[in-house]
């Protein structure tokens, strides 16, 4: 149980500064040298900091390199800013969440929207979707902000950074009046989006320091974010980072950190109590660290919503889940979905059982298992999405989530499911199937395949928490407000650093959303920084779109991905950046 007692630690460190912050706070505070005003008796909640000398400086200093923080780097790197990153992982392109994510990001009016046939996508229609996914309780001004910049910055992830993606447009349930979501090659995931970020970074000269966290964000006693503490993962050594303009922050959310979720989470801390399982599909090293940062800064902190769902094969003791089986995408070919009972109980063949109305809620422990043959798993679709789950558990041994046999009722047998009824329920399927007759379960038109041919395959599917629906409030320019709604001088941040804004109640999961605001919050929190007009970033991103990318776009392979999932659970094993 490593990684548990590793994100404990780390989560208990956070709250240790807080609790200090708001101690020494108080007391600054009421000896009338407090920050906020000479003979103020209100308290402080923060304790200024400015350590004695810099080890580096820039302008701007991004903090978390995933896609808010690769994308607001470029920008800022093409308005002339002196900006550096700092990334506690080695490698942009394989541990970002973009990079393990459905790669699905949304924007309105793109060319390759045009040229797919959807000509006239505008941020007005993107707004009313967005609003109406989360029963309009959006930050209008926000997502306002955000729908404008969102086609063009699709443009310039393609044009500027060189990423390709894949033809034609996702449709999505959210995205009512166009299909909006745009997808990076090679098979749709997030990993192309990064390559082509990474790439510009490296090209242009960035510097970023890697395998390096930060610790602390540094505010001087005026109120000015100055800078940021970190610590060298590989030396142990703390350096100080100067940013004479402005921090971002861009650490993402807390993914793999299950204390951190009950702490943030009211839904999830009860999810916990009742579910089979609960395990993460993130990176691991995205655990949270820079909420507490905000907390010790008096940043406003919304309480979490979160997205979970029901996709996650467990692949470890260390509580590692894949979502990567994504049900709906392939189910209708011919798998089906058993409660622990051994009975159908959703709609295969879509998005919505399983993260918007979530009716498996009702289940039992919240637990389903997904039943298919031999057939369906030799398919593309089956070599695709279970096959490298199944491979991973094989190879380290790992026999609580995956099970093959000759039988239907020895695989459901395997999970303590009633293997009679579970035949029973194959056989009502064939015989829908074969003779096309009404499916008593859902409202599903295309059935799929008869499930015939042994080995048959089982894979218990258990929630999966993910994106953090939450963190700080920022304004339209990505600025971070404090707890009376201040601007706090100099802090920035975006992606699931502060994302909730834009999800409203977020009833429905805004498919493309997430990436979408953290590319492009960090490109505005850029723009911010420099202290340029909205006419000025737009020529100089329509200047860098003309340039081209800074290489030829590189090929990417859909297996150097599945390899990088297998480099990252070794990772976690070994507790490596975590701190
Ligand atoms: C399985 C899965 C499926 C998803 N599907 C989609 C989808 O289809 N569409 C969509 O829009 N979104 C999706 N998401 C969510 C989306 O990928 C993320 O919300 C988004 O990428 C977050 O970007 P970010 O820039 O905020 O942070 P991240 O990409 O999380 O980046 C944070 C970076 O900060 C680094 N970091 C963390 N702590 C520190 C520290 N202390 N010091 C320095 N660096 C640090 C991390 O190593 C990481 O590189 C999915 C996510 C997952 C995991």
């Amino acid at each position: 149980m490593m990684k548990k007692e590793l994100t404990r630690r780390s989560f208990l460190m956070g709250s240790a500064l807080a609790a200090a912050g708001m101690a020494a706070g108080a007391l600054t505070g009421c000896t009338s040298t407090g920050v906020k005003g000479e003979g103020s008796t209100v308290p402080i909640k923060w304790v200024p900091s400015e350590p004695e000398s810099w080890d580096y400086e820039a302008e701007m200093v991004v903090c978390g390199c995933g896609i808010g923080g690769g994308c607001a780097m470029i920008e800022a790197h093409d308005l002339g800013l002196k900006v550096m990153g700092i990334e506690k992982s080695n490698s942009m392109r394989e541990f970002a969440a973009c990079t393990w994510s459905g790669g699905s990001l949304c924007g309105a009016g793109t060319e390759h929207q045009a040229a797919s046939g959807i000509p006239d996508d505008n941020p007005e229609d993107m707004k009313k979707d967005i609003q109406a996914a989360g029963d309009e309780l959006g930050d209008p001004e926000l997502i306002d902000a955000w729908c404008k910049l969102s086609g063009e910055t699709i443009d310039w992830l393609m044009k500027r950074c060189g990423c390709q993606v894949l033809d034609g447009i996702r449709p999505s349930e959210v995205h009512i009046t166009h299909s909006r979501n745009h997808n990076s090659k090679p098979e749709g995931s997030g990993y192309g989006w990064m390559v082509g970020i990474e790439n510009t970074v490296k090209d242009l000269g960035i510097p970023v320091l890697m395998e390096t966290a930060v610790t602390k964000v540094h505010r001087a006693a005026n109120g000015r974010v100055i800078g940021v503490e970190a610590k060298d993962l590989n030396t142990g050594k703390t350096i100080n980072v100067k940013a004479t303009k402005g921090v971002l922050l861009a650490m993402g959310g807390y993914g793999s950190n299950m204390d951190v979720w009950k702490y943030y989470s009211p839904v999830m801390k009860d999810i916990m109590k009742v579910a089979k399982k609960v395990s993460t599909s993130y990176p691991y090293q995205i655990s949270g660290d820079g909420y507490h940062m905000l907390d010790d800064l008096d940043a406003y902190q919304y309480p979490g919503q979160s997205l979970y769902g029901c996709a996650n094969v467990v692949l470890d003791d260390l509580g590692n889940g894949d979502a990567g089986i994504l049900p709906h995408r392939w189910s209708k070919y011919g798998a089906i979905w058993l409660n622990q009972e051994g009975n159908r109980w959703g709609n295969e063949s879509t998005f919505r059982d399983y993260y918007v109305t979530r009716s498996w809620r009702y289940i039992t422990k919240m637990v389903y298992y997904m039943l298919f043959d031999d057939d369906l798993l030799k398919s593309k679709n089956g070599q695709l999405y279970a096959q490298p789950i199944i491979d991973t558990c094989t190879k380290s041994g790992y026999t609580k989530s995956v099970y093959s046999a000759n039988t239907i009722e020895e695989v459901a047998e395997y999970f303590d499911i009633p293997g009679d009824q579970a035949a029973k329920t194959v056989a009502e399927w064939n015989e829908i199937v074969t003779t096309g007759g009404k499916d008593p379960v859902s409202d599903r038109t295309e059935m799929g395949a008869p499930i015939l041919k042994p080995p048959f395959h089982i894979l218990e599917i258990t929630v999966s928490v993910g994106t953090s629906k939450a963190g700080t409030m920022i304004t339209p320019k990505a600025e971070v407000l404090d707890n009376d709604r201040k601007v706090i001088p100099g802090l920035y941040a975006c992606g699931e650093m502060a994302s909730q804004q834009c999800h409203g109640s977020a009833r429905q999961h805004i498919s493309g959303g997430c990436n979408s605001t953290a590319a492009n919050f960090g490109r505005y929190a850029a723009r911010a920084v420099a202290g340029v007009t909205d006419e000025a970033a737009t020529a100089s991103a329509k200047a860098a779109m003309e340039a081209g990318p800074t290489r030829t776009p590189e090929v990417v392979d859909f297996w150097d991905r599945a390899a990088s999932g297998v480099a990252i659970r070794e990772l976690a094993a070994s507790g490596k950046y975590l701190y």
